[in-house]
């Protein structure tokens, strides 16, 4: 086997092989050579509900194997890279959720971008994408910064957690319907811990959505019949099973073909984020 190439990380200087090795220093990483590995769904759906805590969840989340062709598509691009980050680690794992546990705001994406979070291993950080979103958040008051470009660079979220319904980096930005599903206890195991503070939930665009319905829905939230459609702007009332009343709340995905084409801007981000 030849020797990993090992790179520096932009913030801590630090060397790091790309994917990189669990418990080997990464900003945030939570998870070590000991952390149990998913392979397969039901591994998944075990270790999700069996995760004690959020630091443990989100260790299991961050070294999960179970979908074969997401798993060789994050480590190829980790591998590669794109030349402007020739000379980075790349993080090439799946990537947890972002933010205080008991947050009232939750905002659910769709999952790492190739070269964005499967780089620094956070959401939305190091894109286009999230210049947007962490711009939006600072003025909100959400983020102590609009910068979002490192693991380690400072940012803090108050109030607001990030989430991808599916973790890891899918090819043109699709995963398939398999890979949803796999992914899916993940993201019922973090909505599970939110459910009793959670006030709001944003969702950017369609598949952010319905993982977000099918996973209250799982965990016995009423949600209103006809299930409610995706929609710039649009709202629904969720009940959880203790009668709590919480706002789902649909907004474009910050992608860049959105914010570029001004089918999604400042203003209009600003007015939903505003609303939650
Ligand atoms: Fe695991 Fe989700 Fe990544 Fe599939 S997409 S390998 S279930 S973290």
């Amino acid at each position: 086997m030849p020797e990993p190439v090992l790179l520096p990380h932009p913030v801590t200087g630090a060397p790091f092989a790309s994917p990189v090795e669990p418990g080997t220093g990464w900003p945030d990483d939570l998870a070590s050579a000991d952390t149990p590995v998913a392979r397969t769904p039901a591994q998944v759906g075990r270790l999700a509900q069996g995760a004690v805590g959020q630091d443990e969840l989100d260790a299991r989340i961050s070294v999960c194997r179970a979908c074969p062709r997401l798993v060789g598509w994050r480590e190829e691009v980790a591998t590669t890279k794109r030349a402007a980050f020739a000379d980075q680690p790349y993080w090439g794992r799946p990537v947890p959720a972002l933010g205080p546990p008991d947050a009232p705001v939750v905002i659910v994406g769709l999952a790492p971008a190739a070269h964005g979070a499967n780089r620094t291993g956070r959401n939305f950080t190091g894109d286009r994408s999230g210049d947007w979103l962490y711009g939006a958040l600072h003025r909100a008051g959400y983020a102590n910064q609009p910068e979002s470009w490192a693991a380690g660079d400072g940012l803090t979220l108050e109030g607001v957690r990030i989430i991808a319904p599916v973790r890891c980096a899918p090819p043109q930005n699709k995963p398939t319907t398999t890979e949803k599903r796999t992914c899916a206890p993940w993201l019922d195991a973090d909505l599970a811990r939110s459910a009793p503070v959670v006030r709001s939930i944003m969702c950017l665009g369609s598949i952010g959505w319905d993982a977000t319905i099918a996973g209250v829905r799982h965990a016995g939230w009423e949600v209103p019949r006809p299930k409610p459609r995706f929609g710039h702007g649009a709202r629904a009332v969720l009940r959880t099973p203790e009668g709590r009343e919480v706002a789902l709340v649909g907004c474009y995905h910050v992608s860049q073909q959105n914010t570029f084409t001004g089918k999604l801007t400042e203003a209009m981000l600003d007015e939903i984020i505003a609303s939650l």
